[in-house]
């Protein structure tokens, strides 16, 4: 068995099968291969499983090419771009796999088996009723050469079966330590459907091999993979990469990540408008950490401190909160033009902002006064949308602050029409200036307590809203100006007249 010790260059690989949109899962492995190899100076690659050819679709392909590169995570090689050990898609390297399984036909580490469907199920339910675990009991093992040769002859349907050592595999994994498996449990597997149609084992053993992969890193559903691999490794006389299973995500209540409990494709959170800045910060967070109470990373830190023998072996909760903590954090950071150009798509899309209907900077200064409540940028829609409305519809009820009523409600949104009014220098500071005082001298007209601001400002930011919560009435009129503000507060003394 040749150690990995050979190999001049840490290489490391994605190895997504396209059957569904990109998994949040692989995202996170692209992410901490990419991580090992490039402290490294090492090589990340991204190779197409697509040896079901049933389940496999080139939109799947595309997605997870697009989506990974939305991240934010390069590939050195790949189908996209190629390199020195392509092609990168597996089912572009059907003679390859060929070449391989005639070798170990050849030399009967593998052979044909011509067991039925039913006849499997037979057998195994002969097994379990006598308390064993199934497994394949080796029955075309012992056909002759001619039998087999006469089975072929006449089409026999059939498969490829690679015989199991019955031996302890034992292996050293990065994250796991010490694994120890009984392969005299696994029974021969099926590794081909036939000489064209490879399966996962055999064409991932082929692949990591020709492609001179140095660290298998990968999540712990393949941890069970992992004997048959290397029994494989061993029969083509191929080195054994080294190990690394990471952590599974599990959901909030330690239940498998699933499409049932929350997103799971990587494009819901870019359709969500979660930030990839963001989304590498947290993923790496799901099953690592630095030891110390930093949590905030940018992805060249990232290269610097990971460090993959400290992740960690238990499940790691996908913590919704925690993300959309992160990504307000890296809104709150973006240029304002940056965050504008990032936020016009959801405004667009909601129809709130049609072409030339304001101008740059006013939007601008609409996101800006928005950002301190987006966690994602799909929020700019909830948070803004009076920004782009000719009228306001909403519940006349929320213009009054706490017990005032209707008439008080009125006087106030009066008060305020004739303090703004007569406001000459329409910016900021002096709206603010203006209404505060504003606001004291309207509480020792009508007898309210002096310092509570809500009487004159509370029915005014709803007039202007039409929300509970937004920007303070002075950033909303000060983006509107006079006209729009003062129109707006008319149409709410019109709601309670
Ligand atoms: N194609 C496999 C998957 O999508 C990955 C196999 C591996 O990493 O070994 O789960």
């Amino acid at each position: 068995m040749k150690k990995n010790t050979d190999i001049k260059q840490i290489r490391t690989r994605i190895a997504p099968s396209p059957t569904g949109p990109a998994h949040i899962g692989t995202a996170r492995t692209a992410l901490y291969n990419y991580l090992f190899a490039m402290q490294n100076n090492g090589k990340f690659i991204l190779r197409i499983e697509d040896t079901d050819t049933q389940r496999s679709e080139q939109k799947w392909t595309d997605e997870v090419l697009s989506e990974l590169k939305w991240v934010g995570i390069q590939w050195d090689e790949g189908p996209d771009i190629g390199g020195d050990y392509g092609p990168y898609k597996q089912s572009q390297r059907l003679d390859i796999y060929e070449k391989y399984l005639k070798q170990l036909l050849e030399e009967k580490k593998s052979y044909h088996c011509f067991c039925t469907e039913e006849e499997l199920e037979n057998k195994r339910q002969e097994q379990l009723s006598r308390g064993l675990a199934p497994k394949y009991d080796g029955t075309c093992t012992r056909l002759t050469a001619e039998e087999i040769e006469e089975k072929i002859k006449n089409n026999t349907p059939s498969v490829i079966r690679f015989k199991i050592e019955n031996k302890k595999i034992k292996f050293k994994d990065l994250i796991r330590g010490d694994v120890e498996f009984d392969a005299a449990l696994l029974g021969d597997i099926v590794i081909a459907k036939n000489l064209q149609t490879p399966l996962y084992h055999f064409a991932v053993v082929v692949d990591d091999f020709l492609m001179q992969i140095s660290h298998v890193i990968r999540g712990e559903e393949h941890l069970s993979n992992t004997p048959r691999q290397i029994l494989l490794q061993e029969a083509l006389g191929f080195y054994q990469p080294i190990y690394a299973h990471l952590p599974l995500m599990l959901n909030t209540d330690k239940s498998k990540m699933s499409k049932r409990q929350g997103d799971v494709a990587i494009s819901d959170y870019h359709k969500n408008g979660y930030l990839p800045e963001a989304l590498i910060n947290f993923m790496v967070l799901l099953g690592w950490n630095p030891g110390t109470e930093k949590e905030v990373f940018t992805l060249s830190q990232l290269i610097k401190e990971f460090t993959i023998d400290k992740v960690q072996k238990a499940g790691a909760v996908f913590n919704i909160q925690r993300l959309d903590f992160l990504n307000g954090l890296y809104i709150r950071e973006k240029s304002i033009e940056k965050l504008t150009e990032l936020c016009v798509p959801y405004l667009k899309e909601a129809g709130l902002l049609v072409i030339g209907q304001m101008p740059q900077n006013k939007l601008q200064e609409v996101v800006e006064v928005s950002r301190t409540r987006m966690k994602k940028l799909s929020d700019i829609v909830e948070l803004a949308d009076f920004f782009f409305q000719d009228k306001l519809i909403f519940d006349k009820d929320l213009l009054q602050w706490k017990e005032a009523g209707d008439n008080a409600t009125k006087d106030s949104l009066e008060f305020s029409t004739k303090i703004l009014s007569e406001i000459k220098n329409w910016e900021l500071k002096e709206l603010e200036e203006e209404m505060f005082s504003a606001s004291e001298k309207f509480n020792l007209k009508k007898g309210y307590p002096e310092k509570n601001k809500g009487y004159l400002l509370w029915p005014l930011r709803v007039a202007l809203s039409g929300k509970k919560m937004s920007p303070s009435p002075f950033e909303i009129a000060n983006i509107y100006g006079k006209e729009k503000t003062l129109k707006f507060i008319e149409n709410a003394i019109k709601m309670l007249s």
